[in-house]
């Protein structure tokens, strides 16, 4: 039987990679929701919906309809890259400036009530592990297995320092961790769909767990 599995969590607690390698394994077909609100902060951004501090809330959401978001599947990267309105905007998405805005747009319930339609017909009947942060409060609250996923602030700041490097960006770790915390914040607090822990949901805490162990005790859920 193909189940729906729910991960949701904190930022940077390295929901993706685990969603996206027990996808991979189990034949599902993974959903990375956090790109989607990134897809539509990244066009505000280009549209200039957002200048120095200020968010025209009400331009934005009178451009909703023309904002299509899709995924498709790149065979060399082993993932599925996201596209705003047929442009690929996998590496735009990523950057820092993106992920100080995004909490914001995100608090905007037009743009939730938008996306999470989209996830709803993109998971349903078929085998998916969805990562996110309301996906077992909101998108699939009758998800089968549901994670919430947690590592201290260090832990999750220092991953997405490296990851960030790596891909080449330049910046300090300072600014990474204060985004960490700041998008934290305004996710568990915000109105419209808070972050918060359903209560049906398995806590993991993977401060001091390797992706391999998450992976495995994982599979042991799947399997029960
Ligand atoms: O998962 P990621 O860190 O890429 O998500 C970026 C932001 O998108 C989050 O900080 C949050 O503000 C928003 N988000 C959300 N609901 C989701 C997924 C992401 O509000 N299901």
């Amino acid at each position: 039987k193909k189940i729906v599995i729910a991960i949701d969590g904190f930022s940077s607690t390295g929901k993706s990679t685990v969603a996206r390698k027990l996808a991979k394994e189990l034949g599902y077909i993974y959903v990375d929701t956090g790109a989607m609100y990134r897809a539509v902060t990244y066009f505000a951004l280009e549209n200039g919906f957002i200048s120095e501090h200020k968010l025209d809330k009400e331009g934005l959401i009178s451009e909703l309809e023309n904002i299509h978001i899709t995924f498709k599947f790149n065979e060399e990267l082993g993932f599925a890259e996201v596209y705003l309105n047929g442009e690929n905007i996998e590496a735009d998405i990523r950057t820092l400036k993106v992920s100080q805005h995004v909490s914001h747009i995100a608090e905007i319930s037009e743009v939730r009530r938008k996306l999470v339609q989209q996830q709803q017909l993109m998971g349903k009947d078929k085998g998916v592990v969805m990562d996110g942060r309301d996906i077992a409060t909101v998108v699939f609250p009758d998800a089968e297995l549901k994670i919430f996923m947690t590592a201290t602030a260090e832990k999750r700041a220092t991953r997405r320092y490296k990851e960030l490097l790596e891909r080449g960006h330049n910046l300090s770790y300072d600014d990474v961790l204060k985004n960490v915390i700041t998008r934290d914040e305004i996710d568990s607090t915000r109105e419209d769909s808070p972050l918060v822990k359903s209560d049906d949901a398995i806590e993991f805490d993977n401060s001091e767990m390797s992706i391999e162990e998450q992976l495995s005790s994982i599979r042991q859920l799947v399997k029960e």
